[in-house]
């Protein structure tokens, strides 16, 4: 009885759920090949680490800092951002704010823009939190579907179908979480002159797997070919992916400084600045190390993707295959399997059913597509070592091949 409506009205993380019954099957004694997790499995690079040693010394480590976080660190993520992009400084009034992760930095962007009862253009399958932080802020999330066999790419046509004199927002995330995809230079073009169109519309660009890439073409942007673009746009990335450090919570949003300085109230009565310590250790930190650290990552993942379309080759499944480029999932489309048959066409989504019989079937844990707004789906992270993985893959590209 104590429960706000807004708390009852937000959905738990479906990991959390596919995760009791991973732990249940573990404390039973069976083997789980854990393709769920959200995060790559290693240590941050020494340099990194180094320098969080050598700050733990200093007292103002402990101390709050600044709401928006240390000046240092936020012009330096502007400076990267811009020439990473190889847009020239100046041209726009950019700010920067850094936040608890940049799921935070989300959640304060959506706080700062929607009113309630506007809507946000989402592309699905999209990031599990977007509907539920719009909703939050009262915002109606609007979605716009994609298909397999268009690597899950929008039409710009079916976004111009759901713009209504109420869109407040889009919010575009490439690479991709849960596809494992970014979206090429022309998609990037054709919505960047599209948007020229809609002068209205704030958008949100995700780039949290950005640096996540291990094909060729790397990721483009919109607003790399129209710059002006940049007045209402928010960027938000940080180093959850980037350097392998989810648990440091460090994120931040670049954008127009009306809507930074809205954001950096919202912080203020909220959660303060983020982590001291972490912070400064980034302020000596020189990014361009990652590029060496992320290396090797990419070839697994690369290695990964490759293993992936030999299981699906080999299973006469190719038909069912997309190659995936960048982040670390894959997106199975259960709809297109032979494993479908037997599931019938009477409910609309089986993705949970589905995921819970390969599960105790196979030992292979996925995430039901429900929660990224795509029926009939599971997402497969790209992390585990090429043995399990390859075991893992064997057991379930045979579940998904049989009647
Ligand atoms: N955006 C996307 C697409 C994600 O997949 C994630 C995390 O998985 C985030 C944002 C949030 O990342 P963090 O808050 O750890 O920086």
């Amino acid at each position: 009885m104590f429960l706000s409506s807004r708390a009852k009205d937000t959905q738990a993380s479906i990991t959390l759920k596919v995760n009791e019954k991973i732990n249940k099957l573990l404390q039973e004694g069976k083997y789980v090949y854990n393709m769920t997790s959200g995060q790559l499995p290693f240590k941050p690079n020494h340099t990194f680490k180094e320098q969080i040693q050598s700050q733990l010394n200093f007292l103002k480590s402990y101390q709050y800092g600044p709401v928006s976080g240390f000046k240092k660190l936020r012009e330096k993520f502007l400076t990267h951002k811009l020439t990473t992009r190889r847009i020239e400084s100046g041209q726009i009034n950019l700010e920067c704010i850094i936040s608890n992760g940049s799921k935070h930095s989300i959640y304060n962007a959506l706080g700062a823009t929607i009113n309630p009862g506007d809507e946000v253009i989402i592309l699905s399958p999209y990031w599990v939190s977007y509907p539920e932080m719009i909703k939050f802020w009262g915002g109606l999330p609007i979605v716009v579907q994609t298909q397999a066999f268009d690597n899950f790419t929008p039409y710009i046509e079916d976004i111009k179908k759901v713009i209504s004199p109420r869109t407040k927002a889009i919010i575009v995330n490439s690479p991709n979480n849960p596809c494992g995809i970014h979206y090429t230079k022309e998609w990037m073009q054709e919505f960047g002159k599209f948007m020229l169109e809609h002068e209205e519309i704030l958008i949100l660009s995700d780039e949290v797997y950005g640096d996540i890439y291990y094909f060729d073409p790397s990721p483009e942007y919109f607003y790399q070919y129209y710059p002006e673009l940049l007045n209402r746009t928010l960027i938000i990335d940080g180093i959850s992916k980037s350097l392998a450090s989810t648990g440091l919570r460090v994120g931040y949003c670049i954008g127009d400084k009306k809507i930074i300085k809205a954001m950096s109230k919202i912080q203020s009565q909220t959660t303060s600045g983020p982590n001291s310590l972490i912070q400064k250790a980034l302020i000596d930190y020189n990014l361009e190390h990652r590029d060496n650290f992320l290396a090797p990552i990419r070839e697994q993942l690369r290695e990964s993707a490759r293993l992936i379309r030999e299981e699906f080759r080999e299973a006469g499944l190719s038909h069912c295959y997309y190659q995936t480029t960048s982040a670390f999932y894959y997106l199975l489309d259960f709809s297109r399997m032979p494993c479908f048959e037997k599931y019938g066409h009477e409910i609309e989504d089986q993705s949970t059913t589905i995921v819970n019989d390969i599960l105790d079937k196979t030992g292979v844990a996925l995430v039901p597509g429900t929660a990224f707004g795509h029926k009939n789906s599971a997402r497969m992270s790209l992390t585990l070592e090429a043995a399990p993985l390859k075991e893992a893959l064997g057991k379930l590209v045979d579940y998904l091949s049989r009647k």
